[in-house]
């Protein structure tokens, strides 16, 4: 078990303590490199390693899903709770 008890969250990396806020995490498809703004996350304070929680990984993954069939080499879009951020994705890479 991992202490997932908030507040005193330490870097599995570094030890350093774990604050909550917003990162932008790469995430490396087979082909494409998608770049997610403002996932919230617990960011360490002393290696910036941004640790992302489950419920927020799996909003990641229904994410990145569709973006498999893109032929990008780079996406960058924001983290959202809607269900289709494809639109903007595309308009991020200048399609
Ligand atoms: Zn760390």
């Amino acid at each position: 078990m991992t202490g997932e008890h908030a507040g005193d969250s330490r870097c599995p990396l570094c030890g350093g303590r774990l604050q909550s806020g917003l990162a932008t995490v790469p995430f490396f498809l087979p082909n494409t490199v998608v770049l997610i703004k403002g996932v919230p996350a617990e960011i360490c304070s002393s290696c910036h390693e941004p640790y992302t929680t489950g419920q927020v990984t799996d909003r990641i993954v229904s994410l990145l899903k569709p973006l498999r069939a893109l032929q990008a080499e780079i996406l960058v879009l924001s983290y959202s709770a809607e269900p289709c951020p494809v639109e903007e994705a595309l308009v991020s890479v200048g399609v």
